[in-house]
C-alpha cells in the first residue's frame, strides 16, 4: 500500500502526490533511479510547515535518503557517522560521533581518533562529508586510508570565507579550507563563487565538481511561479539569475546575458531560441535542453 514516505499515512483526507527527491536538473535521475516518493499532499509536499517544497531541512532530509537508498540498491554498504544520537534510516550501521557543532573542543581530536579508527578497520572505498565539522573530522581521520587508495569527497554547502564576509571567517576557515583541500579528492561546491574560488585557489590535484539544482529554496520558486515548481523545469522567460543558475553549465555571466537578452528582444518563442544569447552555443544548449521550458 503506498503510503507517505515522511509520516507513514496512506492520503486518506489529504491525497498522496508523488514528490522527485532531487528535483529541477536532475529529475530525470530521480526517476531512473526510483526516488520519486508519495508524500501527503498538502501536509508533507506542498504546504505543511515541514513539507518538502517548504522547509529545506525537509528537503535535505530527503536528499539524504535518497542517496543512501540509491547507494545501497547498486550495492554499496552504506554506513554513516553523524554527531549525536539522531538515528538515520537506510544505512547499514550508524556510528555515533563524539565530536559537536563547534570545532574548537577536545571533543574534535576524539572524534577525529573514533572515526580515524573505524576507517582503518572497515577500509571503505569512498568517504563523503558535509557540513564544516563533520567534513574537517572526516578529513583528517581519513588521511591514512586515503594513502592506502580510500577517496575522500567533500560536499561543500557554502563556504564560510565569500566576497563580503567577516575578516574574522577569512582568518579562520580559509587557511583551515585550503590546508584540508590537501585532504580532499573531489570536492562538489553548491555555488558560483565557491566553485570559481576554488578553482583558482585549491591544489590543482584536486578536482571540484559544481552541482547545481541542490537546495533549491522550492517555497520560493512556488511563490513566483507555481507551474515552474510543478514540472521542476525552469522557464527561460521568467526565470530570476539565480534560478538561471542552477542550470547545468550556466553562472553569473550566461545568467546575466539571458535577462539582458530577453529585456532587449523580447520572450523566447521555444527553447531553441536560447542559442540566440551571445555565450550560449551549442554545447551549452545540449547540456540544459531537458531542463528549460518556455
Ligand atoms: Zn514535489
Ligand atoms: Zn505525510
Amino acid at each position: 500500500m503506498r503510503k507517505c514516505i515522511l509520516c507513514g499515512r496512506n492520503g486518506n483526507g489529504d491525497p498522496l502526490e508523488r514528490h522527485h527527491i532531487f528535483g529541477g536538473a536532475f529529475r530525470k535521475k530521480s526517476e531512473k533511479y526510483g526516488l520519486v516518493v508519495d508524500l501527503c499532499g498538502d501536509r508533507c509536499h506542498r504546504n505543511g510547515k515541514n513539507a518538502a517544497h517548504v522547509n529545506p531541512e525537509t528537503a535535505a532530509k530527503l536528499h539524504r535518503y535518497g542517496q543512501r537508498k540509491a547507494m545501497r540498491e547498486q550495492g554499496w554498504t552504506v554506513d554513516v557517522a553523524a554527531s549525536g544520537e539522531e538515528t538515520v534510516p537506510h544505512c547499514d550501521k550508524q556510528i555515533h560521533g563524539v565530536w559537536k557543532r563547534s570545532p574548537f573542543t577536545l571533543d574534535t581530536l576524539r572524534g577525529v581518533r573514533q572515526l580515524h579508527r573505524i576507517l582503518e578497520q572497515e577500509q571503505y572505498d569512498i568517504v563523503y562529508c558535509h557540513t564544516p565539522v563533520g567534513a574537517l573530522v572526516a578529513r583528517l581521520a581519513a588521511r591514512k586510508a586515503r594513502a592506502k587508495g580510500t577517496k575522500v569527497v567533500y560536499f561543500a554547502h557554502g563556504f564560510h570565507f565569500f566576497t563580503g564576509a567577516p575578516l574574522i571567517n577569512w582568518l579562520l576557515f580559509y587557511p583551515v579550507e585550503k590546508l584540508l583541500a590537501r585532504c580532499t579528492d573531489l570536492l562538489i561546491t553548491l555555488n558560483d563563487e565557491d566553485y570559481q574560488r576554488a578553482r583558482r585557489v585549491f591544489p590543482r590535484k584536486l578536482r571540484i565538481e559544481q552541482v547545481p539544482g541542490v537546495g533549491v529554496d522550492f517555497a520560493r520558486l512556488q511563490v513566483e511561479d507555481p507551474q515552474q515548481a510543478d514540472d521542476g523545469l525552469i522557464n527561460i522567460n521568467t526565470a530570476s539569475p539565480d534560478e538561471l543558475k542552477k542550470l547545468p553549465g550556466i553562472g553569473d555571466i550566461k545568467a546575466e546575458a539571458i535577462i539582458a537578452y530577453r529585456e532587449e528582444a523580447g520572450r523566447f518563442d521555444s527553447i531553441e531560441d536560447i542559442m540566440n544569447v551571445s555565450g550560449i552555443k551549442d554545447s551549452s544548449y545540449e547540456q540544459i535542453k531537458d531542463y528549460i521550458k518556455v
